[in-house]
């Protein structure tokens, strides 16, 4: 088994996009701007964008940071995104989620123009991956793309399976995988054998949020295995949806937790950005 190293690929994406991010100042005589909207103090939000920031400082864009509180009126959170939204000099816009429950994601997310969707969660960012006529898809599941690149995985004819269908992971991976040739399955909570499903796959991947949910006798001898699962164990250790110990001596590829998927998420929403920006000025 050869395991999938994350965090070098990540890091040699980053240098890539620490020279476009300088050819783009020097071009533009500006910054690459991201703007990130947080709304209320949900402590995870606070890490995960407090991480973005470092990875912006990292590569040259230059990041903001708006917190609103937690009891802020609709309207006002709308003028907000609205006011980054007409902003010349930010390229993207990130809303942390979750935002508070009196206030409607979906509807802020949509003030968020298209070119400005770093994230690729607005319907018509999903509509046009749907459509295999991308521009910016959501960064889980294009790092997954990008590491299957990287690493020589053929993806024309071969059978996928990806266990997971939520908005952000499991269904824009069924269709990145689809738009790239492979035969994909999509398994669920309603899946009937999952076992006998995940047995078929040349290529599988994990978006459960369960760990040891997928062991060695649901993987076919050889395949590629990737795990995007985030989990405690209950030690409190950062744990993936695979049992790694039995699984590794089945895989012939394997990502780890951490160090697998988990630094490509935060590269690919960097090379969001970039491209974004490079858009903008076309
Ligand atoms: P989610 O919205 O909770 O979706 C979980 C999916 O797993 C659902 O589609 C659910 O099916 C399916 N599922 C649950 N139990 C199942 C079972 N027994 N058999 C088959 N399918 C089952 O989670 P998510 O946001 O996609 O995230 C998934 C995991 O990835 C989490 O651990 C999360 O922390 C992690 N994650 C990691 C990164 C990263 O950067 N590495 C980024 C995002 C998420 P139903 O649709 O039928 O309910």
């Amino acid at each position: 088994m050869k395991l999938i190293d994350g965090k070098a690929v990540a890091a040699e994406i980053r240098g890539e996009l620490r020279l476009r991010a300088e050819a783009f100042e020097t071009k533009h005589g500006k910054k690459i701007g991201l703007a990130v909207v947080v709304i209320g103090e949900d402590p995870a939000s606070q890490i995960y964008v407090r991480n973005k920031i470092k990875a912006c400082e990292d590569v040259g864009i230059s990041s903001s940071v708006l917190r609103l509180p937690a009891d802020i009126a609709a309207s006002e959170a709308e003028s907000a995104l609205k006011k980054l939204a007409a902003d010349k000099n930010i390229h993207g816009i990130l809303l942390q989620l979750p935002v508070p429950p009196h206030l409607n994601a979906d509807k802020l997310l949509s003030l968020i123009p298209t070119e400005k969707d770093v994230d690729g969660f607005s319907a018509e960012n999903i509509g046009k991956l749907a459509l295999n006529r991308a521009e910016t898809v959501a960064c889980t599941p294009l790092g997954v793309m990008e590491l299957l690149k990287r690493y020589d995985v053929c993806l024309g004819g071969k059978k996928a399976v990806v266990i997971g269908r939520s908005n952000i992971v499991g269904r824009p991976m069924a269709l990145l995988l689809l738009n790239a040739d492979a035969t994909v399955t999509v398994c669920h909570s309603h899946t009937k054998n999952l076992k006998a499903e995940c047995l078929t796959a040349d290529i599988l991947i994990s978006a459960v949020g369960k760990a040891n949910f997928v062991m060695a006798d649901m993987v076919k001898e050889g395949a590629v295995v990737i795990d995007v699962g985030m989990n405690r164990d209950p030690d409190g250790k950062l744990c993936g949806d695979v049992d790694f110990d039995s699984v590794k001596e089945k895989a012939s590829l394997l990502t780890p937790v951490p160090g697998g998927v988990g630094p490509m998420t935060v590269a690919m929403l960097l090379r969001n950005v970039v491209a974004a920006a490079e858009r903008s000025e076309r």
